[in-house]
């Protein structure tokens, strides 16, 4: 084995809300884990795309900011001790001819685990980009694909572009903070969900947030990162320029599943096939949960990853722990280490 090589039973690919609850589920069956993230803190899409808005279907949690949600799952993983290796994406996993796999990631950390548990969500996620000349000297400054502290635009002259939830839903809120909100759209019609769109459109009528439609994004004016003003283009090209701070384009996320789609497992539509009963992909001892992992009347739902995490650590135990019986145990029997009851 080369020097270095870190051991564990399980390694978990993917820190989002479902890794971090497949912590708790594979230490509370006395399985030790190593989660890598390809992002710089745990939390998957809550922490990147939603930290602060309010998610209202988690049990016993009638609304749970994004981020809260994330940091009580880090804090219910904690008394399994996972070591995190973030701000690194898993590039290679290649079985291990004594059984189990080795992990390779972008830092040039090798794991070797027993079980691997793919918990990627859509895989490697980023913004798409508008085609707009010079962008990346804005982008970090002027220029956002992601809110996550509303705060930050207080006082600020916002420019939205896109027509869906996430340009719908952050009008609507950065309208309580900005100087300014203009809403940049190709067409009159907005495809947000019913409430948010009538929601923005009575803050049009109300002159909160004005809507510039039908016209799309032509480009961009400032000098040194920072913007000075928006152009925007309708649809015979004529032109008009929306002074502004920032500009935030919500075009949607390119997925990719990036190297994961290399690793030889059946796939299904971008997404990793698995027994709905085990949460086992094509190749034993690689398992699949969350976002990521599809079977018939699959719901990408947070509560239905937690469910799988439960069902892929109970399945993995027996390739971890040849030999040794398994039995089933409520958390109210069993106890967490640490954890007064
Ligand atoms: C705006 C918005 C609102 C939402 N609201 C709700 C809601 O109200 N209720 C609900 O249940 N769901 C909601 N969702 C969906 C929910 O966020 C997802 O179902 C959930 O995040 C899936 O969790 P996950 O852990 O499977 O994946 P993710 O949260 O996507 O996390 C996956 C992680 O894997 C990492 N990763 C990927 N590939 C690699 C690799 N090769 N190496 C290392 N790391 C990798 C990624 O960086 C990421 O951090 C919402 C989603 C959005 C975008």
């Amino acid at each position: 084995m080369p020097e270095g090589v870190l051991q564990t039973d399980v390694a978990i690919i993917g820190a989002g809300p479902v890794g971090l609850f497949a912590v708790f589920e594979c230490g509370m069956l006395g399985l030790k884990c190593h989660v890598i993230d390809a992002l710089a803190a745990p939390g998957g899409q809550c922490s990147a795309l939603y930290p602060e808005k309010p998610i209202y279907d988690i049990p016993g949690h009638p609304a749970i900011d994004a981020a809260e949600l994330v940091r009580r799952l880090e804090q219910q993983a904690a008394p399994f001790t996972p070591h995190y290796h973030l701000d690194q994406r898993v590039e290679s996993l290649e079985p291990l001819p004594q059984g189990g796999f080795r992990l390779a990631t972008a830092r040039g950390h090798l794991i070797d685990a027993r079980a691997v548990i793919i918990a990627a969500g859509v895989g490697a996620f980023g913004p798409n980009r508008p085609p707009l000349d010079s962008i990346e000297d804005y982008e970090g400054r002027s220029v956002f694909y992601l809110v996550t502290r509303r705060e930050a635009f207080r006082g600020q002259r916002v420019v939205i572009a896109g027509g869906g939830d996430s340009a719908a839903d952050w009008a609507i809120s950065l309208a309580e903070v900005a100087d300014r909100v203009l809403v940049v759209h190709r067409r009159a019609k907005f495809r947000a969900a019913p409430e948010s769109a009538a929601r923005l459109e009575a803050l049009a009528r109300d002159g909160r947030i004005e809507l510039i439609v039908p016209y799309q994004l032509h480009g961009l004016e400032g000098s040194a990162g920072k913007l000075s003003a928006v152009v925007v283009a309708d649809l015979k090209g004529a032109t008009k320029t929306l002074p502004a701070d920032v500009l935030l384009p919500f075009f949607g996320l390119s997925m990719d599943l990036g190297p994961i789609a290399e690793w030889g497992l059946a796939l299904d539509h971008h997404h990793i096939a698995v027994a709905p009963a085990t949460c086992m992909s094509s190749i034993e001892g690689i398992f699949a949960i969350g976002d990521i992992a599809t079977y018939p009347g699959k719901l990408k739902l947070i509560l239905s990853g937690f469910a799988e995490a439960a069902l892929a650590a109970h399945a993995l135990y027996p390739l971890v722990r040849p030999g040794e019986a398994l039995h089933f145990e409520y958390s109210t029997t069993k106890g967490v280490p640490g954890v007064i009851p």
